[in-house]
């Protein structure tokens, strides 16, 4: 694919997310989809999406600021947070995603429960898998059965470690065909 520098997927710390994770995430990033990524400061405040008898923080409102708040260049944006993030429905969530839109959550909060018996590595590999998952909603991707599959919705850290970090051909597919049409569009 011919690429242009208005394809840049933004990764944006909030809150206590160290600089080498974001660039690790970025890199991830950039091998899984092809566009070039930029770490930069923290993009948004997100005090305001605290819910004080919960203590977690609604993960919906914060990506519709992250939207807004996103530089121009960025074809997508995606923050990293040490927050735990929730949506109404759900006790917790580890990230969320605007369907076919621009920007996602990944959360830390969780991903570093539960590290004996995994692999050394398992915090990062989390990290990554959640950060391509919620990319992948924004692509327009939805969850998938294949519980191989990077698209699969995990219930649990369990569900996570088990899955790979590659897309199924199926969602790999789908996935073609809307950098396809983001091609065209970005050319028109
Ligand atoms: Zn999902
Ligand atoms: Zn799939």
């Amino acid at each position: 694919m011919n690429l242009t520098s208005d394809h840049t997927i933004i990764v944006s710390p909030v809150g206590k997310v160290e600089n080498a994770l974001c660039e690790h995430v970025g890199k991830q990033l950039r091998q899984k989809f092809g566009f070039q990524t930029d770490v930069v400061d923290s993009l948004i405040d997100i005090k305001f999406a605290l819910n004080e008898e919960r203590r977690q923080y609604h993960s919906t409102p914060i990506i519709e600021k992250l939207a807004v708040a996103a530089p121009a260049r960025a074809l997508k944006v995606l923050a990293i947070t040490d927050v735990d993030l929730f949506i109404p429905i759900l006790t917790h969530v580890y990230g969320e995603a605007q369907l076919g839109g621009k920007a996602a959550i990944v959360s830390t909060f969780r991903l570093k429960d539960d590290l004996k018996g995994v692999a050394a590595d398992a915090f990062e590999q989390r990290i990554e898998k959640e950060a391509i998952h919620e990319l992948g909603h924004t692509f327009k991707l939805l969850h998938c059965k294949d519980h191989q599959c990077i698209m699969h919705y995990c219930r649990s850290l369990r569900d996570v470690d088990r899955k790979t970090d590659s897309l199924c051909r199926y969602c790999q597919v789908m996935l073609e065909d809307d950098l396809k049409r983001i091609q065209m569009t970005k050319h028109k």
